[in-house]
């Protein structure tokens, strides 16, 4: 399924495979395991594995579990989940940076022994003030000096849990003058008594993301390590890391725009508060823009690869307008999603020509292009039709509709003729009378008055009736993180309404997480949780026209 890419990445690619710089491509997805993936990630996932698909190279999915404190298993879980259901399949084992602690330990020692680092024992406050800032050089730490004996040593004394939480670190020697913050001596190490999911008690001293990451990349022989702009300043620390330790590879740095997306947050740590604050019933909620609330509110796969197709790959942050994402979904589902029908507003109709216990079983396509099979649909005397469709008086606007003394066809099925109508004492029509136009079944009435519309319908007595959770944005604000205070502030409060509708009842029998469009109604999922045939649960992925948005 690899799609040929000719973004910025894929070209400096050719050009290392074109001058043998490079023979096999690698690269790597590297997330954190403290949180579930959201929307941002995918477009890092289908560039890294979209280019080793590309190139037949490899993608490692590496865990970059170095705050074990934030970290847990199931986030793990949910983000392996998550790459496969998006359809990637990272070569081998998955690789965890803890799998590298000890190389990562050696690498450390190697560079005291050559001088270039050092214990440091300045309370963190103290650190700070050392480090200067933007308009301040910063000055040499006091411990800056200590010989590597010493330096071993107290290293060691860190590993051996001899220092409490921040009472010591490991620095790298580099430039305290450094215009580049991220050369000031930057901490290789620090002490953390926590346990780790992967190397449990093992560890009190963990390694900081720099001083992983290269490493990590280097051992894995990844050519092309490929991130977001936000580490582009950090790019000379990863070089010197990778130029100065006895590493077995030399990989790059390539930084790309990260995507945000309005009318939502792509952070982890936002997408966390909605959870924690209980805004939504959980990471995979239908309104989340996590890949598995994605999936959960009946976005395909496809839907996903392609919306990052359409918005590629460049050297700027941009804001993408989140109709492109509605846009790829409507057209992935438009043109793949069976179709059924689901009646929301239902209105009774009587047809007094037919038998009570009249019923029969009409054959109908699921799709008018694909081969999607059939199902069967009951049509009885009674059926439900929207209350749209229904209308007192004829007019020329309302032609389609169903009027006294018009008819209407009813989809996949017969030509109806109204001939009456009740009300309830709200003045609301309550039900229709009707006859059946023989010999109708796919073919146009023999007397030559051709139905103007066609409706969606079931069966009042054989249809199931089904819960619909009819979802809306989730923030009222195109840029709740630019809003002044807090993003919070902006959720909208009404993001969901539960109603119900009755659906045929081939529908109630799918699987969770069939996606269908109602006919005339929208595109929904069944919930891939709560569905079942005996209580039938179907979310609205999105309308079907533009003006309904997700
Ligand atoms: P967050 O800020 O949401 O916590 P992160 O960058 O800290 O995200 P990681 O788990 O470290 O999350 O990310 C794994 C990979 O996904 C990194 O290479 C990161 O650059 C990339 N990534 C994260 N967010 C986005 C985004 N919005 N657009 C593109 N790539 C992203
Ligand atoms: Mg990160
Ligand atoms: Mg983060």
């Amino acid at each position: 399924t690899a799609s040929k890419s000719n973004n910025f990445v894929a070209k400096i690619v050719q050009e290392d495979l074109d001058s043998g710089k490079v023979t096999k491509v690698v690269t790597r997805f590297p997330p954190e395991p403290n949180g579930y993936l959201h929307v941002g990630h995918a477009k890092s996932i289908c560039l890294n594995f979209g280019l080793a698909e590309q190139f037949q190279g490899e993608c490692n999915l590496r865990f970059d579990d170095t705050n074990p404190e934030k970290e847990s298993q199931e986030f793990i879980n949910a983000i392996k989940e998550d790459v496969q259901w998006l359809g990637f399949q990272w070569a081998g084992d998955i690789r965890y940076s803890s799998d590298y602690f000890d190389t990562l330990y050696d690498y450390a020692v190697a560079l005291i022994k050559d001088g270039k680092a050092y214990v440091c024992n300045l309370t963190p406050e103290q650190a700070d003030e050392y480090k200067g800032d933007f308009n301040r050089p910063g000055k040499n730490s006091p411990y800056r000096d200590r010989s590597v004996e010493e330096n071993l040593t107290e290293f060691e004394r860190m590993r051996a849990g001899e220092y409490e939480d921040g009472k010591a670190v490991l620095r790298a020697k580099i430039d305290m003058q450094s215009p580049n913050m991220n050369l000031r001596d930057p901490i290789m190490y620090r002490v953390r008594h926590v346990e780790h999911h992967q190397t449990g008690d093992k560890w009190c001293i963990y390694p900081m993301y720099d001083f992983t990451h290269g490493q990590s990349d280097a051992i894995e022989q990844v050519t092309h390590s490929v991130c977001t702009l936000e580490f582009e300043d950090h790019k000379p620390l990863y070089d010197w890391y990778i130029n100065n330790l006895p590493v077995p590879a030399k990989p790059t740095q390539y930084e790309f725009g990260r995507l945000n997306l309005n009318y939502t947050v792509t952070s982890k740590r936002k997408l966390k508060r909605l959870v924690d604050e209980q805004v939504v019933a959980g990471w995979d909620d239908p309104r989340m823009t996590t890949i598995s609330g994605m999936r959960r509110r009946g976005f395909t796969p496809a839907s996903i690869r392609n919306f990052c197709d359409m918005i590629g790959v460049s050297r700027s942050d941009g804001m993408v307008d989140v109709a492109m994402l509605e846009h790829a979904l409507r057209t992935d589902l438009n043109n793949n999603a069976p179709r059924g029908m689901a009646v929301i507003k239902p209105l009774k109709v009587v047809i007094e020509n037919l038998a009570e216990d009249h019923l029969e079983m009409l054959s109908a396509e699921y799709h008018h292009e694909l081969d999607l099979g059939t199902r069967e649909m009951p049509f009885t005397r009674e059926l439900y039709i929207d209350q749209e469709d229904f209308k007192e008086e004829y007019s020329k606007k309302f032609k389609k509709k169903f009027t006294p003394g018009k008819r209407i066809r009813l989809r996949h099925s017969y030509v109806l003729e109204a001939t009456s109508y009740e009300k309830d004492e709200q003045d609301n029509v309550v039900l229709v009378r009707a006859k059946l136009i023989e010999n109708t079944l796919g073919l146009d009435p023999e007397d030559g008055d051709k139905p103007k519309g066609v409706v969606h319908w079931v069966s009042a007595t054989h249809s199931k009736e089904a819960e619909l959770r009819v979802y809306s944005r989730l923030f009222t604000s195109a840029t709740p993180e630019k809003e002044e205070g807090d993003f919070m502030d902006h959720v909208n409060k009404d993001s969901l309404q539960i109603t119900t509708a009755f659906i045929e009842p081939a529908l109630a029998d799918v699987a969770p997480e069939s996606n269908f469009q109602f006919e005339r109604e929208g595109y929904y999922v069944a919930d891939r949780y709560d569905h079942s045939a005996e209580k039938p649960v179907f979310n609205l992925t999105i309308g079907l026209r533009e003006d309904k948005s997700l």
